[in-house]
């Protein structure tokens, strides 16, 4: 099964899409964290991109391409896969199209934006790409990884003021490409508000169909 995952900052798409890599035994790409990896081991193309991201901006088109181009080429996606983050604009979307790369589904988890904005100051991250919400979502341990046991942080972007520019900028450049997979019938949308158990419910019985 071949997937993409959208919505807005904060919307849930991490948790989400490990889920699904879990039940359905596909990887996950998460183009953020891809981005996150190399700002951290400092490589060109992270020096490139944290100013972008700091901004609450989106990088340049063809850097994230680049990174999906690569992976998609890998064996580890040949039953599938989720994307998670990307595509983010129309051209984004296109040059996947133009890879000849057959999308499934597209899932966009949808929440309001006073709701996005409340819930990024209780995000924790790790970087094995899981997150948490300090109440919504809350590890076994407080601060520590469900998964890896390293220690959770906040996200750098995940100030107010950087979460009003990266929801403006999914307003104005990613939402668009919901009504691209749309007309294709191939959109699924998702309510993403309440219980992460409920929305991965959703997710599931949503994804019986493509299934069939
Ligand atoms: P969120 O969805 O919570 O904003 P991500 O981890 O998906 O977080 O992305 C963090 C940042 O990485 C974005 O604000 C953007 O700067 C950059 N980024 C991630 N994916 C893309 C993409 N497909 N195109 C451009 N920039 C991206
Ligand atoms: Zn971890």
């Amino acid at each position: 099964m071949n997937l993409i995952i959208m919505g807005a900052p904060g919307a849930g798409k991490g948790t989400q899409s490990v889920r699904i890599a879990e039940k359905f035994n596909i990887p996950t790409i998460s183009t953020g964290d891809a981005l996150r990896r190399a700002v951290r081991e400092g490589t060109p193309m992270g020096q490139k991109a944290k100013s972008f991201m700091d901004a609450g901006q989106l990088v340049p088109d063809e850097v994230v391409i680049g990174i999906i181009k690569d992976y998609l080429a890998t064996d580890a996606c040949r039953n599938g896969f989720i994307l998670d983050g990307f595509p983010r604009s129309l051209p984004q979307a296109e040059a996947l199209e133009a890879m000849g790369v057959r999308i499934d589904a597209v899932l966009s988890i949808e929440v309001p934006d006073d709701a996005i904005v409340k819930r990024m100051s209780g995000r924790r991250v790790c970087d094995c790409g899981a997150s948490y919400h300090v109440e919504n979502n809350p590890p076994r341990v407080a601060d520590v990884c469900d998964k890896c046991a390293s220690a959770l942080y906040t996200r750098a972007d995940d100030n107010e003021e950087t979460v009003k520019n990266r929801l403006a900028t999914y307003h104005a450049v990613t939402e668009p490409i919901a009504g691209y997979y749309a007309s294709r019938g191939q959109l699924i949308r998702i309510a993403g508000e309440g219980n992460v158990d409920d929305i991965t419910e959703r997710i599931f019985d949503a994804l019986k169909q493509i299934e069939a």
